[in-house]
Parts: C-alpha cells; structure tokens; sequence
C-alpha cells in the first residue's frame, strides 16, 4: 500500500492535521514547526497531541523546520537562531515521538562547504541528544546559490561528522535532486545505486515528491504538479513502485490546494503497484 501524503498548514493543530489528511486519503503529511519564517512556535495544546497520538497511531509524520533557518551561516546570530529554533522544535517533537524532523542543511554564503558542512555538523552534534526518538532528516538540495547538500557526497560528510549519527537520515526530494544533476527521470537504478554507495539507502527515510518547472540540472528550485513539470508522470511511476523505495513516507509539496493533493495521492494509488 501506498504511503503517501502531503504538507499540511499547522495552524489549526494536530487533529485538524490528521483530519485533513484522512479527508484526502493520506496515511501521511507534513508540516511546518513554525512560521516558515522561523518565529516563535504557538504552545503545543497536550490534549491535541494526545488525541492526535491516537487517531495517527502507527503512521510516521515529518515536521519540517523552517526553510529561512541558516545553520551554516557566518553570522553568529543566524547560526544561534538556527540552533534555538532547532533545540525548541526537538523538545517539542518528543510529544509525538518517533517522527521525523527534516531540515534544509543551509547555504555557506561563500565560506565554501567544507566549512558549511563542518558548522553543520558541530550544530547537530549540539542539538542531537542519545534519548530522543525523532530522527532528523537532511533535505537533498537543488543545489542554488550557495546550498550544500545538493550532492550525496556532502550530505554523507555531514552525517560522518555526527557523533549520534544513528539520529540522522535523508530526505531525497525528487525535484531537488533533478535540478541538482542526478537523472532520476531516465537513471533511477543508478542514481539509487550511487546514494546507496555513498550514504546507504538505509539513512533514506522519506521522499518529497515533486515534479519540477525547471530543466534537468539547473540547479533550480521550483515544483511543479505532479505529471506537468520536467521529470513527469511515467518517472513518478517509476519511483513509487521501486522496490527499494516503495515502502517510504512520500510526501507531496506540488504547488495545490487540498483538493489538487486529494487528486495526486488519487492518481498515484492508482498507478502503485
Ligand atoms: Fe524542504
Ligand atoms: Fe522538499
Ligand atoms: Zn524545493
């Protein structure tokens, strides 16, 4: 069976969530922590967590830190807000404990990514503590601008320089790693291969499914529906019945409504095999 979903608006808590993925057809989501942002998160109402508990029971979610957070920045104050936020969001997840917790790795803003990748990785070794359930995910990037982690030899750095590494996994996100330069659309075998040689597909955990405006390897960051962008439907087919990645979390951030994800996660159960 199909587990998939989509990203869900968190304002209205964690029922509400798991209301509106039940309404669609969705044995999973995402969400966002906070305001993307980065501002202060609303208090967690325990009785909308416990109550949510039970109702999303046995399913695994992704929370989503905000995309605006710098972790590799050289400003101090934007790598300690990154690490502020980062140690509330963890907190917080352990109220819905055995999730996934999936951030951007952020952009060195020239330093180079040797040293993104170390101020990374010193951050998770802050923040990362051995009792916490969640595991924390490492979004694969499109690589613009300055971003690291849009290839699978930097996201495997960072991993290698985390002591509680058994925290960490990844997030492959299609139209990321499209724009990024791996050919998903017409190499899916190899592209699989390679992140198994240099990560280990074991550290996969979820896949963001999306299709992408942009050409192959532009370097680009911009979804598009599912089946109407550049990597289209017969590869979406392809990846959600590999037998090494049919059993994931996919979760759609295409640009729609709730009605337009209703129709993807349709279609797409359609096409499972
Ligand atoms: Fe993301
Ligand atoms: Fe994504
Ligand atoms: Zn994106």
């Amino acid at each position: 069976m199909l587990n998939i979903g989509c990203h869900l608006s968190s304002s209205k808590g964690f029922v509400a969530m798991a209301n509106n993925a039940f309404a669609i057809d969705a044995t999973t989501f995402q969400f966002f922590t906070r305001n993307p942002q980065g501002s202060k998160a609303k208090d967690i109402d325990l009785n909308d967590v416990n109550k949510f508990r039970e109702l999303f029971a046995g399913k695994k979610i992704v929370a989503h830190a905000p995309y605006t957070l710098n972790p590799c920045s050289d400003n101090p104050n934007t790598a300690e807000f990154a690490e502020l936020v980062f140690v509330d969001d963890l907190k917080r997840m352990e109220l819905i404990p055995d999730n996934y917790y999936n951030f951007h790795p952020g952009s060195h803003v020239g330093q180079g990514a040797k040293i993104g990748i170390e101020k990374i990785a010193k951050l998770l070794n802050k923040i990362i503590t051995p009792n916490q359930s969640t595991i924390v995910l490492l979004e694969t990037m499109s690589g613009k601008g300055s971003e690291v982690g849009s290839t699978f030899e930097e996201l495997q750095e960072i991993i290698k320089q985390v002591e509680l590494s058994e925290k960490i996994g990844v997030c492959l996100d299609t139209c990321h790693v499209y724009s990024a330069g791996y050919d998903i659309v017409n190499q899916l075998d190899s592209v699989l291969a390679e992140f198994d040689k240099i990560i280990g597909l074991d550290r996969l955990k979820a896949i963001h499914l999306n299709d992408s405006k942009m050409p192959f390897n532009s370097h680009k960051d911009r979804h598009e529906q599912i089946g109407k962008g550049t990597i289209g439907l017969d590869a979406f087919v392809n990846i959600i019945n590999h037998q090494k990645l049919k059993h994931l979390p996919f979760v759609l951030e295409t640009p729609n409504e709730l009605s337009g994800w209703q129709q993807e996660i349709k279609l797409l159960k359609s096409l499972s095999k």
